[in-house]
């Protein structure tokens, strides 16, 4: 039927690439860029050589974004439409994935920030509808999950709503009074992830962040009655870094319990894949921390999007082909 065409047709994921410059370490080595964008789909594999060869490899994705894009056309081409259907009560995700200093947190803070101010925007237009906005944050380490807006650094529990589906227990919900106040909010998550890089680098590149925003609306009545509500949220998810999980990806081999592996991070790429196949089978949402709390923003009648973080460099060829991997088993 036509409502079933509808949500297949929902269910698959917008993915993108995008290719960060060299950065100065990387020139200072005389590292070279394997790889190069060569229209807005196709990113092109250079053979090793730093110039195109006689037989390069061209990958296709929903959207490239070459070295020259900025953060705000990735924003417009791969993740505007999705955040923004939170608007009409439809949840969505939007992933940075990528190895350490591909550029996932640049990208995702660029996004949030722009989301923002287009979810704002709007609302302030629709005199028709009344809005409440909440947010939340927290981070997911080692399957511990923590509040970023709670100085209690306890891990907090995951309970089964049977309405809600999967809640945080005791997690901070900020019901927002203007956008200055979420980009407070926001700006104490970013130090709080800032102050875990410096102390614990090794912390942060294998904690994933969640942003989330809920927003509700009802039709503004005169003289009461009953009003539809709309809710739904949107989840910015910045993810750890991808260098350890990739090789158990590209080889299917199996997920060690205690392994240095992580867990959240191999879990989402299961779910991503068996989304995008768009087959009814087992999708393992309660296999990962990650994963559980996203169950309801991942899949179904959610939106989703991924970027795809790349250095260019070819001292980072395996992990890129990594990525790359990852990338086209979401498509
Ligand atoms: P990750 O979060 O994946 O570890 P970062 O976002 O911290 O990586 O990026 C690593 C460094 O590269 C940062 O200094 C960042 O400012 C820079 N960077 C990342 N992407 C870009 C880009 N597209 N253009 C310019 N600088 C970038
Ligand atoms: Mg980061």
């Amino acid at each position: 039927n036509a409502q079933g065409f509808d949500n297949a047709r929902h269910e698959k994921i917008f993915v993108s690439v995008r290719l960060r410059p060299l950065n100065e370490k990387e020139i200072q080595s005389n590292d070279f860029a394997d790889w190069e964008s060569i229209n807005s789909t196709t990113i092109l594999f250079k053979n090793g050589l730093g110039e195109r060869s006689m037989n390069p490899n061209a990958y296709n994705f929903d959207r490239v974004f070459g070295h020259n894009d900025s953060t705000r056309k990735v924003y417009e081409e791969a993740a505007r439409e999705i955040a923004l259907s939170v608007l009409n009560g439809i949840n969505s995700s939007v992933f940075a994935y990528g190895q350490t200093s591909s550029g996932k947190t640049f990208t995702m803070n660029g996004i949030t920030h722009y989301a923002v101010a287009d979810i704002y925007d709007y609302i302030e237009q629709q005199k028709e509808r009344e809005f409440v906005l909440k947010f939340s944050a927290i981070e997911i380490y080692n399957e511990l999950v923590r509040d970023l807006l709670s100085t209690d650094t306890n891990p907090l529990r995951l309970l089964d709503d049977p309405e809600r589906g999967t809640v945080v227990e005791k997690l901070t919900e900020e019901t927002l009074q203007d956008k200055s106040h979420l980009l407070e909010l926001i700006a104490v998550c970013e130090a709080q992830r800032q102050t875990g890089e410096t102390s614990l680098n090794e912390a942060s590149s294998r904690s994933h962040q969640i942003l989330r925003l809920t927003i509700e609306s009802s039709a503004r009545r005169f003289g009461g009655g009953n009003s539809s509500i709309l809710a739904a949220n949107v989840n910015f998810v910045d993810l750890a870094g991808s260098e350890r999980t990739s090789q158990t990806l590209a080889t299917g081999a199996r997920l060690k319990e205690g392994s240095h592996i992580n867990r959240s991070l191999l879990t989402l790429g299961k779910v991503i894949r068996t989304l995008s196949k768009g087959k009814n089978g087992h999708i393992p949402y309660r296999d990962s921390k990650l994963t559980r709390i996203l169950q309801n923003s991942l899949g179904g009648n959610a939106r989703t999007a991924i970027i795809c973080t790349m250095s260019p460099a070819h001292s980072h060829l395996e992990q890129s082909r990594n990525t790359l991997l990852f990338a086209s088993c979401a498509k």
